[in-house]
């Protein structure tokens, strides 16, 4: 697997500078050389029916002796290799990520280990009936990364980034993180997505042979090579990848269920999430990501709480906590959608911003002005009061429009904030 990537461009390379050599031969050809070779290859049409045929059995062949069922969930999916092969690959992966990382990992003194392997302990213990769960080594570094983000190997690595740590408001939040991230590595999601991997790049090599085949020359071939990968990329990686995540969403909510944590605090993290996303614009759509939306997440586990209500009754834990976590996301969305709204009335604001003619010295004089009738130059007879300050005479005009513009700028956000405040306060009391 680890030279799959090579031996995937070796394939493709080959493929394209063979079908480029067998283009140009065949546009050198005489019409009646095509000719004969379009009849010889409909003369042996059965034959190439039943070639494809058997290809197309074998592969389906193949497919079959390789589908495993997942854990848990009880999905089929196919996998390319064995457990012990896919072990080994990806020790040497986890070795190689932990020379990398080495140097950024939090000392097994610090504070956060205690809380992440109490939390992971917690769940392995809750879940000793999947076999899965029991077998794999569970091992936790915590990474010196401002990163609200945790990793985990299929060897059992779990790697939380420092940043996550910060963002989590309790241990229930982190459960369902850890849970997660258990998830991709009993599910065993990274061998399953590099077999789909293998299989699309069969057909991917297959039909890019085919292009530059058939395309009149290099230049069309490269548009169109660029386009497939694209669209293989929106319509087949990431959709997977999606459905992946969301399927270790659903397991590692009910990992944490039957560890008896507060299920209703995984609603509270993605909804946090998207809330950070959306304060930072950080959001991109859907569509061109790896991962389901925060918000899509958010909405995902509150539709199962009550499912899992039930999962922790089974478990006999105790009965969930009367002060319902999410109380606190009401308030928390109605402030960022405020400070967004305050954001982008200022960036109209400045967009609309023209500026005054006094901004402009060739164009206004305080000691001549211009009749706008005649177009005729005449002094000014209008004097300015005792006592206001004169930027151009202290010579801090900038200070001046600075304070100026700030005070307008506040203003704004003040009047924004508190307007939809007063609405949304409106709304609440209806
Ligand atoms: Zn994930």
């Amino acid at each position: 697997m680890i030279v799959w990537p090579i031996i995937r461009n070796v394939l493709k390379g080959t493929g394209i500078i063979s079908v480029r050599g067998f283009r140009q031969w065949w546009q050198s050809l005489p019409d009646k050389k095509r000719r004969y070779f379009f009849h010889s290859a409909r003369k042996k049409r059965h034959e190439l029916i039943l070639l494809i045929t058997l290809l197309g059995c074998c592969f389906y062949v193949y497919h079959w002796k390789h589908l495993q069922v997942a854990p848990v969930s009880g999905r089929e999916r196919f996998i390319a290799f064995t457990d012990y092969q896919f072990e080994k690959i990806m020790e040497f992966n986890a070795q190689k990520l932990c020379a990398n990382l080495k140097e950024k990992f939090l000392p097994a003194n610090h504070l956060y280990y205690g809380v992440v392997l109490n939390t992971l302990n917690v769940l392995i213990n809750a879940n000793q009936d999947i076999s899965e769960v029991k077998d794999i080594k569970w091992t936790v570094a915590i990474v010196d990364n401002p990163a609200v983000n945790a990793i985990v190997l299929p060897t059992g690595h779990i790697f939380v980034d420092r940043g996550l740590m910060e963002f989590v408001h309790d241990v229930d939040q982190l459960a369902f993180v850890l849970a997660h991230e258990m998830s991709h590595a009993i599910l065993k999601h990274t061998a399953e997505n590099l077999s789909r991997l293998q299989l699309v790049d069969y057909l991917v090599i297959s039909t890019m042979t085919a292009l530059w085949a058939l395309m009149p020359n290099d230049g069309i071939a490269i548009v169109f090579h660029w386009f497939l990968n694209k669209v293989v990329n929106v319509l087949l990686d990431l959709p997977y990848s999606r459905f992946l995540e969301n399927e270790a969403d659903k397991v590692g909510l009910e990992l944490a269920a039957k560890a008896c944590y507060d299920i209703r605090c995984g609603t509270v993290f993605w909804t946090m999430m998207s809330l950070a996303e959306q304060l930072e614009g950080k959001s991109k759509p859907e569509w061109l990501s790896t991962h389901p939306s925060s918000f899509k997440r958010a909405e995902l586990f509150d539709c199962f709480i009550h499912k899992y209500s039930h999962v922790r009754h089974e478990c006999k834990c105790p009965p969930l906590p009367e002060v319902d976590p999410r109380g606190i996301l009401h308030e928390m969305k109605v402030k960022v959608d405020n400070i967004v709204t305050a954001r982008k009335t200022r960036a109209r604001i400045e967009r609309l911003k023209i500026p005054l003619p006094n901004h402009d010295k060739d164009h206004f004089s305080r000691s001549l002005t211009v009749d706008r009738i005649t177009g005729r130059e005449f002094s000014v007879k209008v004097g300015i009061l005792p006592g206001v300050k004169d930027p151009d005479a202290s010579g801090d005009k900038e200070e001046m429009n600075e304070l100026k513009d700030k005070n307008i700028e506040n203003n704004i956000e003040e009047t924004v904030i508190n307007s939809t405040s007063t609405e949304q306060n409106k709304k609440v009391n209806k």
